[in-house]
């Protein structure tokens, strides 16, 4: 008999309907499709999730690149800038919406949902990342989601020098996607814009972030246990107290030895549990982590005590 433990499910992707969804994240709407609240509710339930952190993971460069293919192809320099112009007001608008729509479904239920803000992104330009986070934490979000796969930026990009510093003084938490490409976009520059190491200049400068770097694992065994990835992750680890890692991703259909190496390499205290719903649910692995060698202390810090700590609800 499996003790009941308190579960916080530190990423969950959240849709104002089945369709936005069904677009965010078309190639992986394996588990619940679409992702919409009354779905989230009916899966926290199934797997027995009191709380969870609902993230606006936005896909800026997919976007950009669909929008700018129904626009004609032979544009002079100019119109191609009014162009790049309106697009970027069109994503600006329909982004603060989405941001506004989480706070507001997280301020109906603070004591279960803790909103995290998408568009912290170089893309939109720094004054109005800058005003998203004071808005957003004006209208309650607890942290921001950081996919720079998505936006194709490096985390030390200096446009995002006075966002990480409007961040730190609001105390929001950043939940970053770490790890390997992952872009559902046509056109890609460059693979590495996630890989924790990124992540180095960003922490020595800002010393007071807290951060939950996501994916422990991300693509066993490509970057699981021994790979150079998570060598990274372990090093991040080792140097800034303030870096965590959320388990989601990697671990589907189970929970099994393997991480429970890779969790005590980092530190049970410095990893959360998460499913990186709805795309992924985790159920198996959340069953298995419960029943696995993992002491009790360890169990109850991954489930629910760290993401507490980090982040109370
Ligand atoms: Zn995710």
């Amino acid at each position: 008999m499996t003790q009941e433990f308190n579960v916080i499910d530190c990423h969950i992707h959240l849709n104002r309907s089945e369709q936005e969804g069904w677009n965010a994240r078309a190639i992986e709407d394996r588990w619940d499709r679409g992702g919409s609240l009354p779905q989230l509710e009916r899966y926290m339930r199934e797997a027995s999730v009191s709380a969870g952190w609902i993230i606006n993971a936005w896909p800026t460069e997919a976007m950009r690149q669909a929008l700018k293919s129904r626009a004609p192809k032979s544009l002079d320099e100019e119109a191609e800038e009014v162009l790049e112009g309106r697009i970027r007001e069109v994503m600006r608008g329909r982004c603060g919406r989405k941001n506004a729509w989480l706070c507001d479904v997280a301020g109906k239920a603070p004591e279960k949902y803790a909103a995290f803000l998408g568009g912290v992104d170089p893309y939109f330009g720094t004054d109005w990342i800058v005003d998203q986070l004071v808005q957003g934490a004006a209208a309650g979000a607890r942290g921001v989601k950081i996919i720079s796969t998505w936006g194709q930026y490096y985390p030390s990009d200096p446009a995002l020098q006075a966002a990480f510093e409007k961040i730190e003084e609001l105390g929001l938490v950043i939940l970053a996607h770490a790890g390997g490409m992952d872009s559902h976009a046509s056109e890609v520059h460059a693979r590495d814009y996630a890989l924790p190491v990124q992540w180095r200049p960003v922490l020595e400068r800002h010393p007071n972030l807290k951060i939950v770097m996501a994916h422990l694992g991300f693509l066993q065994p490509l970057s699981g246990y021994g790979s150079e990835t998570h060598q990274q992750r372990i090093e991040l680890a080792r140097d800034f107290p303030n870096v965590s890692y959320d388990i989601s991703c990697g671990y589907e259909e189970g929970f099994d030895e393997t991480l429970i190496g890779m969790i005590r390499e980092i530190g049970a205290d410095r990893v959360v549990w998460a499913s990186d719903w709805h795309a992924h649910r985790a159920v198996l692995s959340l069953q298995g982590l419960k029943r696995s060698l993992l002491t009790e202390d360890e169990k109850r810090a991954i489930l629910s005590e760290n993401a507490h700590r980090i982040l109370p609800f």
